[in-house]
């Protein structure tokens, strides 16, 4: 019979726990049902749970977001990208458009989309103009962007790609000195389409106990439950508290588009720099509707060097797990989702926006520094 979140809770407190445990999620999404349903508080105070990289907005390099803003601006296209990434700034002097909105308001033909059919509905109903889609996403997101141009586009339609694979950024933080945590709850819908032997490596490599988790506060806390089982008793194995949508293999017929039309290789992540093989790549064969070979003027080296986070945010460490939000100076006094400094806020997957909705409000302490 399937346990209830208070049979969870009950089953972790009456664990042994050692002084300080940290676990880390990899998802908005489980960083929004933690957060929203509380289970924070509901936990033993030695649990710590730990918003990791799992906001794909967050990370979208700052020369992506530019070159999306200057192609709406200066060239006669209608720029499509998925409705967080308008609100995205960067990093530009405030008499020039800081984000996709407000090259909009410049008069760039700028929409909102919420799902890739929609970019094709655009394309195909003014065949004259051409369309760029800046799909900025994980492996959930790039998967059906995948699926739509192995079906086959129309010509006068093209995607500027961010897209990101999540595993590398938990590979990288487990390779560093310091990772930062104990254990790991590894995202559901990921493995949904990957299949979760991608992270049988935190495990088998790591020796770091994981389990694989849905979205319901009963999942997360059956993984919660599983990684500190799996602590205690030394014994760390890849657990799936999914199997009603986690399948061994992951979406066969996903994999296969995103094999297809798209090759993995080093990518930029804004804040934290180059990640091995943690991008999604347009491969040649799509050339044509591929807007970095069909615009290659805004490709700019330069940005490269400054696309950090906006001077004072500390989005970076948010997203490593190195910092909570509530931690960071601006929270809540110069950054709000009203007037967003960083990505974290903007993005209903981002950490700071996810604790601010749930009213988390600015730690004193953080006045004297972070
Ligand atoms: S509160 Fe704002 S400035 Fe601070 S890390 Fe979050 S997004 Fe960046």
């Amino acid at each position: 019979m399937p346990q209830t979140a208070r049979q969870w809770l009950e089953h972790i407190r009456a664990l042994e726990l050692p002084e300080r445990v940290r676990i880390m999620n990899v998802c908005g999404g489980h960083e929004r049902s933690i957060t929203m349903a509380g289970l924070r508080g509901a936990l033993p105070d030695n649990l710590e749970l730990i918003p990791g990289p799992g906001c794909p907005v967050c990370v979208c390099p700052e020369e992506d977001v530019y070159t999306a803003i200057q192609l709406a601006l200066r060239e006669q296209v209608t720029l499509v990208a998925f409705g967080d990434m308008l609100r995205v700034p960067v990093n530009v002097p405030k008499s020039e458009a800081r984000s996709l909105d407000q090259a909009r308001a410049r008069g760039g033909d700028v929409r909102p989309i919420a799902s890739p059919t929609e970019a094709v509905r655009i394309a195909e109903a003014d065949p004259q103009r051409p369309v760029v889609f800046f799909a900025a996403g994980f492996e959930t997101t790039t998967a059906p962007v995948a699926g739509m141009v192995a079906e086959g586009i129309p010509d006068n339609l093209s995607i500027l790609l961010s897209g990101r694979l999540t595993w590398p950024a938990v590979a990288m933080l487990l390779d560093s000195e310091a990772p930062g945590f104990d254990a790991l709850v590894a995202p559901g819908h990921v493995a949904t389409v990957m299949g979760p032997e991608e992270w049988e490596f935190v495990t088998e490599r790591h020796h770091i106990p994981a389990a694989v988790a849905g979205f319901s506060p009963d999942s997360l806390l059956a993984a919660t439950y599983s990684v500190l089982r799996q602590l205690q008793e030394e014994r760390p194995f890849l657990d799936n508290c999914y199997p009603e949508l986690v399948r061994p293999g992951g979406n066969p017929a996903a994999k296969s588009c995103l094999e297809q039309t798209m090759r993995v290789g080093d990518a930029t992540w804004r804040g934290i720099g180059t990640i091995p093989d943690s991008g999604f790549h347009l491969r040649p064969e799509y050339a044509a509707h591929d807007a970095r070979v069909l615009f290659p003027g805004y490709a700019d080296e330069g940005r490269k060097r400054a696309g950090e986070m906006p001077p004072g945010c500390d989005c970076a460490r948010v997203v490593l797990g190195k910092l909570y939000p509530t931690d960071c100076r601006l929270y809540g006094k110069a950054c709000t989702p009203r007037n967003p400094v960083g990505p974290c806020m903007v993005s209903d997957e981002g950490a700071c926006r996810i604790w601010w909705s749930a009213g988390a409000r600015p730690d004193p302490e953080a006045a004297t520094g972070s």
